[in-house]
């Protein structure tokens, strides 16, 4: 065992030899050794994914020539983003006011939305800009073949969700949403079955659910619909999380691909730790780290890791002044 990692971190050096012989050459006393040396590294496959900065960058276009724009849900589960566009106009409005909104322009964000918003969309002549990321439509109309085929929906993803959501409205509500394989368990399976997923699921989860579908039907269509700008970033994940001492993940807490990818980190490298920006950063969890790794979600601003990276440093920076 690594006598000098910092206690839990034996589990990610014991994953590569070649590793866990780099990490004991390099051995210092962790817990008294002022550090001088600390690398900060912040990922560069995090951040926003292709249909966060689509949306976004519509937001903006429209923003900057018009000064107004409303937007169905939070654009992005990141508070501090929202923040920054909504100090530009963006106005965020829930479905209750949606229905009340008359002659106006809303934006659809990258989750997408079942048909009955555009339904009200022409009810109250509220003109879209409809940013739905297209891997989003893609499975809308998967979801929606399949369900015209008299197969029942089975959908992997976070009940009240604005994409499950979505994705409900294509099968008259009649798809059940399941959130573990425990709940697949409890269901009642006859006849045809079709098992989607969330795009922003982890994939082990979904293959576990899977599995436990195959046990409770013969007829089952399995579809892998797990968004590949979320599945690629888990193997480099995994490698980013066990090449530094400690993770800084940041991430909106409501954000589901969040929670998924900080899973990841989480399992590789025990010393990983979830925050919003920031503030939250606590200096203990930094100070003597030889090496930190910041990294985030889908929905995560590279402004904001970068702002992560500067906190961190200045810990550091006041450990060796100390
Ligand atoms: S995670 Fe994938 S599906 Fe979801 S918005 Fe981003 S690119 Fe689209």
């Amino acid at each position: 065992m690594n006598e000098c990692a910092p206690e839990g971190l034996y589990i990610s050096y014991s994953r590569n030899y070649k590793q866990i012989k780099a990490r004991r050459a390099a051995c210092v006393d962790l817990n008294t050794k002022k550090n001088t040396n600390m690398q900060v590294e912040i990922d560069q496959n995090s951040g926003f994914c292709f249909g966060v900065v689509y949306a976004i960058e519509m937001a903006e276009d429209h923003l900057k020539a018009h000064g107004e724009l409303y937007c169905l849900g939070d654009i992005v589960h990141n508070d501090k983003e929202v923040e920054r566009l909504e100090r530009m106009g963006l106005k965020i409005i829930d479905y209750e006011a949606f229905r009340q909104l008359r002659d106006a322009t809303v934006l659809i964000r990258a989750h997408g939305e079942p048909p009955e918003t555009y339904r009200i969309a022409l009810e109250n002549n509220i003109q879209l800009i409809d940013a739905s990321c297209p891997v989003v439509l893609k499975l809308q109309n998967r979801v929606r073949s399949a369900y015209d085929e008299d197969r029942q929906i089975v959908i992997l993803g976070k009940h009240g969700h604005a994409e499950v959501n979505g994705l409900i409205g294509q099968t008259q509500h009649e798809a059940i949403v399941v959130t573990s394989e425990e709940d697949v368990e409890k269901l009642d399976l006859s006849g045809p079955v079709s098992l989607f997923s969330q795009t922003t699921k982890s994939t082990q989860l979904l293959y576990r659910v899977k599995e436990q579908m195959e046990k409770k039907t013969d007829d089952l269509k399995f579809n892998d619909t797990i968004c590949r700008q979320v599945s690629n970033r888990e193997p480099e994940l995994r490698k980013f999380s066990a090449r530094h001492d400690v993770i800084i993940f940041v991430s909106g807490k409501k954000s589901s691909n969040g929670k998924a990818l900080y899973g990841t980190c989480k399992a590789v490298n025990p010393q990983s730790y979830f925050i919003s920006g920031p503030e939250e950063l606590q200096p203990e969890w930094v100070r003597r780290a030889e090496s930190v790794g910041i990294c985030g979600a889908t929905s995560t601003p590279m402004w904001l890791m970068e702002q992560v990276a500067q906190k961190v440093q200045q810990v550091q920076a006041e450990a060796v002044k100390n």
